[in-house]
């Protein structure tokens, strides 16, 4: 059903996708409505705009009336399958589409897409980078920021569609194909949300659902379970490692070389520093390669990168101290490889962990922080748990608030050591988002050094 004219179409939630996903199906001839439980004076403004479109709009609740008799129905990302409107749907066997869905079917270049765990936001914006580069007519949308379907119709001409997918996006896909799927790595995540681990592993893994030979998959060889995922899928299948050579975009942190053993690329100089980022560069150079760019558009893109905000970020440096912002750290993986960054910190760190918590376990951090941290500061609804999980292996301290842990950070900091926040834990709890916890916390570190 790609023709969209006249059709009842129900969207459900009424963030940045689901406004111009209910703007993109009124402007294709559809009949529009929009639930949204949430109701205040911002969403009342929207409500009014897309009422001026000939939108119906529902704000604080989702009523069965507003809900029933549809053809269709786009839901946001982020909307829990147990919500109503998508109870009620799938019960009436209406198909439901993710915004990610709905703006393939309208999609007329190929798709680049990147999904994982933790880097998506890196490696997508890094592929973007060195496509330009190249001289390629490229738009970066999806999860990064601009949803496709909000520009889904400026594409023509262009020469492809980079996008960062999130496991929530593919929820609810039915013929979704990018050309070139990469999968960065998949750890525990998300655990609040979803039922168990599997099915948040199988939501990731329909990326490739729709692939065929003709298209290809970029996966991680050094991570296990994405190995696992690679088993079934029908694209052609490049791996990336940083362990394994033999046939293999394999990386020593200096080079990456080709499956067939020779050099691909010398890494320029770059920004991009820890492990995790050599893995980040492997997965784009071969994600390019593979899409025909040449290798000096590859270091041209590497060597311009600038590390995103809020990820290992430098924010200040005084009496030997380095400050170090990696908010963007929201669950125990990204702490985990943000730890391992640090190869010669033996007992420097002092990390500021905890957030609202994912119901995931803080064990795999143990061996790093026994090595590595000299003390934790630990903040929020999860720092319970930490502290009870992570006893005894340096000191801990509890606080209420982040100037209150940059100022506990500042008196046991010495010349040599890294405060570093990198909470493994989202920051719903006491914050809008990551970034707004990130610069809070870079305001409190450049107040207590003035
Ligand atoms: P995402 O968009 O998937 O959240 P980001 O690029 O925003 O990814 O990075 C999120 C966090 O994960 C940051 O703390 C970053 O330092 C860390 N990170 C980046 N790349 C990787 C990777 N390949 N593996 C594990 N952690 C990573």
């Amino acid at each position: 059903m790609t023709n969209i004219k006249g059709k009842k179409v129900l969207v459900v939630g009424l963030g940045r996708s689901g406004e111009a996903a209910g703007l993109f199906l009124r402007k294709k001839g559809a009949l529009v409505r929009l639930t949204e439980s949430a109701n205040n004076p911002e969403l009342k403004k929207k409500k009014k705009v897309l009422e001026s479109s000939g939108i119906e709009v529902e704000l604080g609740r989702h009523s069965e009336k507003f809900i029933a008799a549809v053809d269709l129905v786009v839901t946001s990302p982020g909307i829990a399958p147990e919500t109503l409107p998508l109870l009620y749907a799938s019960k009436n066997k209406i198909p439901v589409w993710s915004e990610l869905e709905l703006a393939y079917r309208f999609c007329p270049v190929p798709i680049l897409a990147v999904t994982g765990t933790n880097g998506k936001s890196t490696a997508v914006t890094l592929l973007f980078d060195v496509l330009k580069a190249a001289g390629k007519k490229v738009v970066l949308a999806g999860n990064i920021g601009t949803p496709l379907i909000e520009i889904v119709s400026e594409l023509n001409g262009k020469d492809a569609a980079v996008l960062e997918v999130s496991s929530f996006q593919l929820e609810w896909i039915e013929k979704f194909r990018p050309k070139i799927a990469v999968l960065l790595n998949v750890s525990a995540d998300h655990l609040d949300r979803y039922q168990n681990f599997e099915s948040y592993i199988a939501a990731k893994a329909r990326i490739f659902e729709n692939q065929g030979p003709e298209d290809f998959a970029v996966i991680n060889h050094d991570d296990p379970l994405c190995r696992k995922i690679a088993r079934k899928i029908r694209a052609r299948v490049y791996y990336y490692s940083r362990r394994e050579q033999a046939g293999k975009f394999f990386t020593d942190g200096k080079t990456v070389f080709l499956p067939d053993g020779k050099p691909l690329l010398e890494f320029p100089e770059s920004r991009l520093w820890g492990g995790h980022n050599h893995e980040n560069m492997a997965a784009v150079c071969a994600a390019a390669h593979l899409f025909g760019i040449r290798s000096s558009a590859m270091a041209e893109g590497i060597r311009n990168f600038r590390p995103l905000k809020h990820r290992l970020e430098l924010v200040a440096e005084k009496d030997g101290v380095k400050y170090i912002d990696d908010s963007k750290a929201t669950n125990v993986d990204s702490t985990l490889r943000a730890l391992q960054a640090f190869p010669e910190a033996e007992k420097r760190l002092i990390l500021i962990l905890g957030g609202k918590d994912k119901g995931g376990s803080y064990l795999p951090l143990k061996s790093e922080i026994k090595k590595k941290v000299k003390a934790l500061i630990l903040l929020g609804e999860a720092a319970g748990r930490i502290a009870t999980e992570l006893r005894g292996l340096c000191l801990i301290q509890r606080t209420k608030n982040l100037p209150e842990c940059v100022r506990s950070a500042n008196l046991l900091a010495g010349a040599g050591d890294i405060v570093i926040l990198s909470p493994a834990c989202s920051s719903f709890d006491m914050f809008k988002n990551y970034g707004e916890r990130g610069d809070i916390f870079k305001k409190a570190v450049l107040a207590a050094l003035s």
